[in-house]
C-alpha cells in the first residue's frame, strides 16, 4: 500500500514495528476518565463545578477531551496536526466516538468545526467529517451557519465562537491546562 511507503509500519511513540502504534504502545492509550472532573470545562475539580466554571458563564454547556498530552498519545497527535493520515484521523473519530458515549452527553444534532486560519492541512474538518459518519450527523463549517434550536458538538474549537444554538458542546484533543 502507498500509505505504508509515506507512514512507515513503525511505532510512532517507540518506533518498534506497529501500525502507527505498537500494541504496547496502543495499551497506554487512555481516555481521561469522566470522574473527578469538572461537568463543564472538564478540568480536575473535587466539585461538580469548578470555582472559574461556578464564577463564569461559559459559551459552552459541556467541554471534553480525549488525552492527557503525554506519552503516545502526544506522538498520535503531533503525527494527525501534520495532515493527510486518514487511517489515523479515522482511529481518533472513533476515541471522539468512544468518549462521548462514556460521558453520556445528549447526541448531537450536528457536528461542526471551525475554520480558523490554523485549519491550513485541514485536519480538523477531516476529523470532524470523520466523527458525522461515526455518530451519521451532518458536519458543519461554524460561521456557515447558525444553528438556533440544535445540539452542536464542535470539534477541537480554537477561535472565537460566535453562534448560539440550542446547546452547544466541545471536544478537545487535549485537557488544556490554560483557560479558555
Ligand atoms: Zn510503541
Ligand atoms: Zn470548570
Amino acid at each position: 500500500m502507498i500509505l505504508d511507503r509515506i507512514f512507515p509500519r513503525l511505532c510512532l511513540h517507540c518506533q518498534s514495528p506497529g501500525h502507527r502504534l505498537c500494541p504496547e504502545c496502543l495499551d497506554l492509550l487512555e481516555l481521561l476518565p469522566p470522574t473527578g472532573r469538572c461537568l463543564k470545562c472538564f478540568r480536575e475539580s473535587q466539585e461538580a463545578l469548578c470555582r472559574p466554571c461556578r464564577k463564569r458563564p461559559s459559551i459552552f454547556h459541556r467541554r471534553a477531551a480525549l488525552f492527557e498530552p503525554e506519552g503516545p498519545a502526544l506522538d498520535l497527535i503531533s503525527r494527525f496536526w501534520k495532515g493527510s493520515d486518514l487511517p489515523l484521523i479515522d482511529l481518533l473519530a472513533s476515541f471522539i466516538a468512544l468518549q462521548l458515549d462514556r460521558l453520556k452527553w445528549e447526541w448531537p444534532d450536528v457536528i461542526a468545526y471551525d475554520g480558523g486560519p490554523f485549519q491550513k492541512k485541514n485536519t480538523v474538518p477531516a476529523l470532524a467529517k470523520a466523527c458525522g459518519e461515526i455518530l451519521q450527523r451532518p458536519t458543519v463549517r461554524l460561521k456557515e451557519d447558525d444553528f438556533p434550536r440544535k445540539v452542536v458538538l464542535v470539534i477541537e474549537p480554537r477561535g472565537e465562537i460566535a453562534i448560539f444554538p440550542k446547546r452547544l458542546y466541545a471536544m478537545h484533543l487535549f485537557l488544556s491546562t490554560q483557560d479558555r
